[in-house]
């Protein structure tokens, strides 16, 4: 019988992190779900997908906090060993006009969508190391590609992300660790649930695929990078767009 392996993926209390983990728990894996504020809504999740697969685990954390991540990584190792999949996907958008953003916004969304990367990925490594195989992925935006008038920070911390996904990947190749980023374009989620109607449609029109990416897709894409399909492949930022940068 194969080793059942481990995923956490940190924001699945909806959207992209949702399909993600809902795709490694119909898949056998040990699943660890994740957020910050939605618990009971984390449960509730966990409840449902306990009904095909036992080994799913929601942990209340906030990733941005070092201390917190240690806390759930202990939790994890109690119950698995350790994690062979990390998906960092918790992250939050905000938009705005550069000279109106505050020290405190600057931080809140660099903690949130970086810091957090460094945090799990710090930690989940001293087992990964130890095995000498392991898969990260880094959930980050075309915005951090191209950049965004209006999302100067958030485009900021996924140009980051992008960066840090490409030099891990080559410290790590020796490790037999593979570190990979799928930078969205416009998917379907609550994330986009300010636009009007008028805005979406906007959007749309500029989009050759002429809809918003569905949180499946996004899931099929991670779980492809995760397999040992993608055995070769470190390194890369994989847009995820329907062509539209
Ligand atoms: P979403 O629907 O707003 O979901 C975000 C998830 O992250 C929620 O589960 C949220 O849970 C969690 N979260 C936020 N802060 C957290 C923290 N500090 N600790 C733990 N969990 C936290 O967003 P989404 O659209 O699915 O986006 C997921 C990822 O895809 C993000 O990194 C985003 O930047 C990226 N992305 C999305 C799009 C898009 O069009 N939707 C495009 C490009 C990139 P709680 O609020 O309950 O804590």
């Amino acid at each position: 019988m194969p080793e059942r392996k481990t995923v956490l993926v940190t924001g699945s209390s909806r959207g992209i992190g949702l399909a993600i983990a809902e795709k490694f728990a119909l898949e056998n894996f040990n699943v660890i779900i994740n957020c910050r504020n939605s618990f009971e809504r984390l449960i509730e999740i966990q409840n449902n997908m306990r009904k095909f697969n036992k080994n799913v685990i929601a942990i209340k954390c906030d990733v941005s906090d070092y201390d917190g991540v240690y806390k759930m990584f202990d939790e994890i190792k109690r119950l698995f060993g350790g994690v062979d999949i990390l998906v960092n996907n918790a992250g939050i958008s905000y938009i705005g006009i550069f000279n109106e953003m505050k020290p405190d916004m600057w931080n809140e969304i660099i903690d949130v969508n970086l810091k957090s990367v460094y945090n799990c990925t710090h930690i989940a490594l001293t087992y990964m190391i130890n095995k000498k195989k392991g898969s990260i992925i880094n959930i980050s935006s075309v915005w951090g590609n191209v950049g965004a008038s209006c999302e100067v920070i958030y485009s900021s911390s996924k140009g980051a992300v992008n960066s840090f996904t490409k030099a891990l990947a080559k410290e790590l190749g020796p490790c037999g660790i593979r570190v990979n980023a799928v930078s969205c374009g416009a998917i379907e989620t609550e994330m986009n649930g300010f636009l009007s109607k008028e805005e979406k449609d906007n959007l749309i029109n500029e989009i050759p695929f002429m809809r918003f990416g569905k949180t499946e897709e996004v899931a099929e894409t991670v779980y492809f990078l995760a397999s040992d399909k993608a055995s070769y492949l470190s390194g890369q930022v994989i847009s995820l767009d329907g062509a539209w940068i």
